[in-house]
């Protein structure tokens, strides 16, 4: 496998059963996007796009930010994909990853708490009406 330098976007209902190198699928039906990683390890990464993970920005060109850091993978791969292009960045050691994982869940339970106090907000709103 090479190195992969460029992505293309493809919108998918679901993914391949295998991914195809350079081609990053967006499935917007699962809100999630996957590719193969771009060091040539083969292996595919999958990103959940939400508020708080993963936002695909397309303008003809596809971008996927913030950066992704392969961090469940052997390679530890960390690189963005801006406008099509991969952009390499360091390695994260041990304790970057341990950050960058935790930094995630954080992000992760703040949006489900947002979530769901709109939804409490929403209940509460029906209910003053009712009471009302
Ligand atoms: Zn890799």
């Amino acid at each position: 496998m090479r190195l992969i330098d460029h992505y293309t976007a493809h919108f998918v209902d679901s993914f391949p059963a295998s991914m195809a190198p350079g081609v990053l699928y967006i499935s917007t039906a699962y809100s999630t996007a996957g590719h193969i990683c771009p060091c040539g390890c083969g292996r595919e990464v999958v990103t959940k796009l939400s508020p708080a993970r993963y936002k695909i920005i397309f303008d003809g060109e596809v971008s996927l930010k913030p950066s992704i850091a392969a961090t469940g993978l052997p390679c530890k791969s960390h690189y963005f994909i801006t406008r099509g292009q991969v952009e390499w960045h360091k390695k994260l050691d041990a304790t970057q990853t341990a950050r960058a994982q935790s930094a995630d869940q954080r992000a992760t339970a703040a949006q489900r708490a947002a979530t769901q106090n709109a939804r409490l907000n929403r209940w509460a709103r029906i209910w003053r009406r009712f009471r009302g």
